[in-house]
C-alpha cells in the first residue's frame, strides 16, 4: 500500500526543497518532485501543502519507566512513548541500569523486555556501568552483539554507589576503544559536591535554590576536563551528556582544542530556564541534576549549538508526578528529572529557529540526524532517504500553541513550560510508514514500537 505526501517542504540535514514523498510499506520509497500519475491508483494522497516534512525526531536521552528512590516515573512505556510520538518524536534511547546479580546482557534484555509490548515508538539503549572488572570486559561483547553500541559512566554519585572509581577510568576507556562502544558521560566532579553537600547541610541550606550552588558549574567543568582529557589521551570519542553550562561548554572547548574527540548533547531546559525558577512556589518542579544555570549559561549553550561544538539536544526526559515532585522540600532527596519529550521540537523550533539562533537543516541535525549518527541509528533513523524507514514528522510553521499540560500527554500532571506560546508544532507522526499521531492525538498501536540494534557510532568511523 502506497501512501503520498504531497506538496510539502521537505527538510534534511543538509537544506530545504520541495517535494513529495511517497511511502511504500514501512519504507520510504522516493522524494523529490516526480510525475504522480504513476503511481498505484489506491495510493492513499495526504496533501500537506505549506507543511515541513522532516525525519523523525530522535529523543537520544529518557528514562521512561524509571524505578528510582522507591518509586517509578510517571510516565511508563506507553505514556512515555505517546507523549514523545505527538511531539514528533519517532525514536528515542533509554537506559538500562547496570544490575546487581545480571550481567549486561541480561540487564540489557530486562530493559528490552519491559520496553517492548508497550512501547510506541522504536528505541535503542545505552548501558550504564557502575563498575569494572575482568567479568564486565568480557560482558561488553554481549552487548555489541546485542545491538548497544554506548556506555554511560557517571562521575558523580559515589556514595550511591554509581561512581566507577576514577583509577579504573582508563581501562574502561581502553576496553570501549578495542570494541569501538561509545563512552558517554554524566559529568559533575563528586569530590566537590561532596565538600558543598557537607558545608550546606551543616548550615541547614537545603531548599530548591541551593541545588545550584551544591552542583556548581565549577563540578561539570572539572569533571568534562578530566574524562575528557583521558579520553582524549586513550584516543576514544567521549558524548558528554546534558551539558549545562558555559563553564562546562568552555572546559569541552579545550579538551578539543587539544585535539580531543568530544562531543555534547544539551537539553531543553538549560537551554530555556535558569535557576530563578528555584526560587518560585512549589520549585521543586524544577530539580534535575545538574541542576539549572543561569542566562550566561543559556547564552554559550546556544552558541555552542550553532558553531556544531554541542551536537545534540535530547530531554533526559523523567518525569514525576506533582505529588512526587512536592513531597521533599529538601534539595538533595526531592526526586530529580522532568518531562520533556513532547515538548523538545516545538522548544527547539521556536527559540532556535524562530529566533534565528538556527537554520531548518540545523534543527534536523541537532534533533534527528546527529543523535542518529552518534548513536549508530544512520540512515535507518534520522534521513529522508529512499529505502530507509518512514519515519516522519509533518510540521505546521504556522501554528501557534500554548504549552499546557492539560493538552499534552505526559502522566506528569505539570510540564516546566507552562504558559509559554509556541508558533510552529508537529502535526502528523508516522512511524515506519503508519500515521501513528494526527493534531495532536495518538492514532496508532500501544506495543508497535521495536528496538533498533544500534551499529558502531560514526565518532568510531566518520563515514556514513
Ligand atoms: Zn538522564
Amino acid at each position: 500500500m502506497q501512501k503520498l505526501l504531497k506538496g510539502g517542504i521537505l527538510v534534511t540535514d543538509e537544506g530545504t526543497f520541495q517535494g513529495n514523498i511517497l511511502i511504500e510499506g514501512e519504507k520510504i520509497a522516493r522524494i523529490g518532485k516526480f510525475d504522480v500519475e504513476e503511481l498505484d491508483t489506491d495510493c492513499e494522497v495526504i496533501d500537506v501543502m505549506g507543511k515541513l516534512i522532516m525525519p523523525g525526531i530522535v529523543d537520544a536521552h529518557t528514562h521512561y519507566q524509571l524505578k528510582s528512590r522507591n518509586t517509578i516515573t510517571a510516565d511508563d512505556f506507553v505514556s512515555g512513548s505517546i507523549s514523545a510520538a505527538c511531539g514528533g518524536v519517532t525514536t528515542f534511547i533509554d537506559y538500562a541500569d547496570h544490575l546487581p546479580d545480571h550481567s549486561l546482557k541480561e540487564a540489557a534484555q530486562l530493559r528490552i523486555d519491559e520496553a517492548l509490548g508497550k512501547t510506541v515508538l522504536d528505541f535503542t539503549l545505552h548501558q550504564t556501568i557502575t563498575h569494572f572488572d575482568e567479568t564486565i570486559s568480557q560482558e561488553m561483547v554481549d552487548l555489541v552483539k546485542m545491538g548497544i553500541s554506548s556506555i554511560k559512566i557517571f562521575t558523580t554519585y559515589r556514595r550511591e554507589g554509581y561512581m566507577i572509581p576514577t583509577g579504573q577510568w582508563e581501562y574502561v576507556f581502553r576496553r570501549l576503544k578495542e570494541l569501538e562502544i561509545l563512552l558517554t558521560v554524566h559529568a559533575e566532579d563528586d569530590d566537590i559536591i561532596m565538600r558543598l553537600e557537607e558545608e550546606f547541610k551543616k548550615r541547614g541550606q537545603l531548599s530548591p535554590d541551593m541545588h545550584p550552588k551544591i552542583r556548581p558549574s565549577k563540578a561539570e567543568e572539572i569533571a568534562i576536563e578530566k574524562v575528557g582529557e583521558l579520553a582524549r589521551k586513550v584516543g576514544i570519542p567521549i558524548y558528554i551528556a546534558h551539558l549545562s553550562s558555559k563553564a562546562g561548554y568552555e572546559a569541552l572547548k579545550r579538551v578539543k582544542q587539544r585535539g580531543g574527540a568530544i562531543y555534547a548533547e544539551t537539553t531543553p531546559h538549560y537551554l530555556l530556564l535558569d535557576e530563578g525558577s528555584l526560587k518560585e512556589p512549589m520549585a521543586q518542579r524544577f530539580i534535575m541534576t545538574p541542576p539549572l544555570r543561569t542566562k550566561k549559561d543559556q547564552k554559550a549553550l546556544w552558541e555552542g549549538l550553532k558553531a556544531g561544538d554541542i551536537q545534540v539536544v535530547a530531554t533526559d526526559h523523567c518525569s514525576f508526578t506533582l505529588e512526587q515532585k512536592l513531597s521533599d522540600d529538601c534539595c538533595l532527596t526531592i526526586l530529580p528529572g522532568l518531562p520533556g519529550s513532547e515538548t523538545l521540537l516545538p522548544l527547539i523550533h521556536h527559540f532556535g529557529v524562530g529566533q534565528g539562533l538556527l537554520e531548518y537543516p540545523q534543527l534536523v541535525r541537532i534533533l534527528s540526524s546527529e543523535p542518529a549518527k552518534i548513536f549508530g541509528l544512520y540512515p535507518e533513523k534520522g534521513s529522508l532517504k529512499p529505502g530507509t524507514d518512514a519515519d516522519l514528522v509533518v510540521f505546521d510553521p504556522k501554528k501557534k500553541v500554548t504549552l499546557t499540560h492539560s493538552n499534552l500527554h505526559s502522566k506528569a500532571d505539570y510540564t516546566p513550560y507552562e504558559g509559554m506560546e509556541v508558533q510552529g508544532y508537529p502535526v502528523m507522526t508516522f512511524l515506519r510508514g503508519e500515521l501513528v499521531v494526527r493534531n495532536g492525538e495518538f492514532c496508532g498501536q500501544i506495543g508497535q514500537g521495536r528496538f533498533i540494534k544500534a551499529k558502531r557510532s560514526k565518532l568510531y568511523k566518520k563515514v556514513v
